[in-house]
């Protein structure tokens, strides 16, 4: 059977690739891979949809399992995919589509070369900030330390095959459903 095609999407906290993979997982027909973590539930957030919350022990008691395909360490919390969210799915034919950060991008461009990596960028650090803001998720402090790490981020992008900045969202989202698409 023809496997499916994995996709990676990356970018700074606040670049709107949130919004860019929920409507190119409709468009597309893409399953998401559900993330885990030991990050505070926001509002609005389930568990199980947008990630599996998670305390620390555990999740260092998964690690120690190998049930993880990457895992990062990011504004002092653990993140990671899970084999069971990918590996069968792909081996099955369906396209997979995870939102990570750009250090376990890198683990999965080694592991998984065939892997498709896209990274969003804003159109620059005082537009970052200011979505960032505007999200009123986050509280200001927590702003400029996303805002920090965005910068670092950005040193990562080389490893990503394909760069699309997102000034304006539609346009951004076609941008990435033609590169998916083609893959
Ligand atoms: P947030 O706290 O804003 O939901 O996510 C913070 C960062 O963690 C974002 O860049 C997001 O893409 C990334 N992230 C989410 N899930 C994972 C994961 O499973 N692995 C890694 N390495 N990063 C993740």
């Amino acid at each position: 059977m023809k496997k499916g095609k994995f996709i990676v999407i990356s970018g700074p906290s606040g670049v709107g690739k949130g919004t860019i993979c929920k409507k190119i997982i409709s468009d597309l027909k893409l399953e998401y891979s559900v993330s885990m973590t030991t990050r505070q539930k926001r509002d609005g957030e389930i568990d199980g949809i947008n990630y599996y919350f998670t305390t620390k022990e555990d999740f260092e008691k998964r690690i120690k399992n190998d049930e993880f395909i990457e895992y990062a360490i990011y504004n002092d919390n653990y993140y990671g995919t899970l084999k069971k969210e990918v590996i069968d799915k792909i081996n099955m034919g369906k396209n997979i589509i995870c939102e990570i950060e750009v250090q376990g991008a890198k683990q999965i461009k080694k592991l998984f070369p065939e892997a498709l990596l896209i990274f969003i960028m804003p159109p620059s650090i005082e537009e970052l900030r200011n979505r960032l803001i505007n999200r009123h998720t986050n509280d200001l402090e927590d702003v400029e330390r996303r805002i920090k790490i965005a910068k670092e981020e950005n040193k990562y992008k080389d490893i990503y095959d394909y760069i699309v900045i997102n000034d304006d969202l539609e346009k951004a989202t076609n941008k990435v459903k033609e590169i998916i698409a083609n893959k």
